[in-house]
């Protein structure tokens, strides 16, 4: 890893293409799903386009012919993460599991073997932990007893959730220093809580620090980390500059997903890198074709070539990216991505006594994502008080019990942030796609 870090950059994708050849063998021998898929791929010299990607529902279809283990098993699995006391514990003693939230109320996951969460860990320690270190964040860290603070949505099997867990299992004095901060906390008592525990290094989302710097500006949270970590969510040049500038300190980005939970690391000039000797990212068309450097791709086809259990090959991840068509000040072989993601917004609405009260793009997709029977939908803000909901149920589902459910979760969780008396109402119409680049945005403010 330290080798290839250093290039050239020839030399990363021949590592990349040996791994790949060895995964397709896998994938063929093993898993029936790509058995049928891969049937007209020639068996090494294949180019990497003449595999057929595949979608979240393609896998979702035809979980027990993806996964190559007979023992796992969508059943057992769904048993696995329905159960909160088996978080930080590998599934069948072997497996890591990453659970997302899904569609129709259904948890989708992800099954990690041993050696992929060694490949995961290796690139933290060669690639992301040496390039933090710096003496800021060390005088900060002894300021402030080590302390790491992670925001993040919890309630699941969700990869920041798991990952935490586990580390707290394997290595409890280290984790005795991190505490997790669930963002389902009012954000008062978020802010009083951050305050109290005064960590040296704070984790989490792109639209949660933003939000957390304008407490920090505003002087009702008063914090002094030496570094901030932002992952999951699209970070722009805009919000980093801000955030760090509230705080006084670097603001330091990962590309994070749970199907490869490094994708990329920034580097000091910003740049996410993308460790592309163990996962491919190609940015393509809405029809499939590869997009030049430059340009904003419709989606990206990722392939995990560390991970054997649950392979994705070319598995359509939904994200857009551009990547970087000029070399990066580092020198780094890797090459660069701009991760252009989701386009949600944090709506605000009003408390009772008239303050802005934000709402997470992540943590409504929790609440949302977990109704029985929603297959899509959109927030919509449409007054300081007031949202609308654009639904639509799963086949075979009621129409208006699945309404009805989905109003009741998220009158539920207003009503916790002391947004009780805010309007919500389902409208007519089905989510509406957006024109350019077919997307679903999923929280935004209109009229
Ligand atoms: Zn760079």
């Amino acid at each position: 890893m330290v080798r290839a870090g250093r290039g050239p950059r020839e030399a990363v994708a021949a590592r990349a293409r040996r791994r790949l050849v060895d995964l397709v063998r896998f994938a063929r021998a093993r898993c029936a799903l790509y058995r049928d898929l891969y049937r007209g791929v020639r068996d090494t010299d294949f180019p990497l386009e003449s595999l057929p990607p595949v979608t979240r529902a393609d896998l979702e279809g035809r979980f027990d012919a993806w996964v190559a283990d007979p023992e796992a098993g969508r059943k057992s699995v769904e048993a696995f993460v329905a159960d909160e006391a088996a978080l930080g514990r590998l599934y069948l003693d072997r497996y890591l599991v990453f659970a997302t939230s899904g569609t129709a109320g259904r948890p989708f996951v992800f099954l990690h073997d041993r050696a992929a969460a060694r490949v995961y860990l290796a690139l933290l320690a060669v690639r992301r932990l040496p390039s933090l270190a710096g003496l800021e964040v060390a005088r900060s860290l002894a300021r402030e007893g080590g302390r790491a603070a992670t925001v993040v949505t919890t309630g699941g099997h969700f990869a920041s959730s798991v990952i935490e867990a586990l580390a707290r299992r394997l290595l409890p004095r280290l984790a005795a220093r991190n505490r997790v901060f669930s963002l389902f906390a009012p954000l008062p008592d978020l802010v009083r809580e951050l305050e109290a525990f005064r960590p040296a290094v704070l984790g989490s989302y792109a639209t949660v620090l933003f939000v957390l710097a304008g407490e920090r500006a505003a002087g009702r949270l008063r914090i002094r980390p030496g570094l901030v970590l932002s992952g999951a969510e699209r970070l722009s040049p805009e919000a980093r500059a801000q955030i760090e500038a509230a705080f006084g300190c670097p603001v330091r980005d990962t590309y994070a997903a749970s199907e490869f939970p490094g994708i990329a690391f920034d580097c000091r000039a910003g740049r996410l890198h993308v460790n592309a000797d163990w996962v491919i990212l190609e940015a393509v068309d809405a029809a499939g074709r590869p997009v030049p450097p430059g340009v904003p791709s419709h989606t990206t086809l990722l392939t995990n070539l560390a991970n054997r259990v649950a392979p994705l090959i070319r598995y359509d991840l939904g994200d857009s990216v551009t990547f970087c068509p000029d070399p990066c000040p580092c020198k780094s072989p890797l090459p660069a991505v701009r991760v252009e993601g989701r386009r949600d917004e944090v709506l605000s609405l009003a408390g009772a006594a008239g303050e802005a009260t934000p709402l997470f793009p992540l943590v409504l997709a929790t609440v949302m994502e977990a109704t029985p029977g929603l297959r899509a939908y959109q927030v919509i803000r449409r007054g300081p008080a007031r949202l609308l909901l654009r639904l639509e149920e799963a086949p075979g589902h009621d129409r208006s019990a699945v309404c009805a459910e989905a109003v009741r979760r998220l009158r539920a969780y207003l009503a916790s942030q002391g947004l009780g008396e805010a309007a919500v109402e389902v409208a007519k119409e089905r989510p509406r796609r957006e024109e350019r680049g077919g997307k679903l945005r999923q929280f935004f403010a209109e009229g």
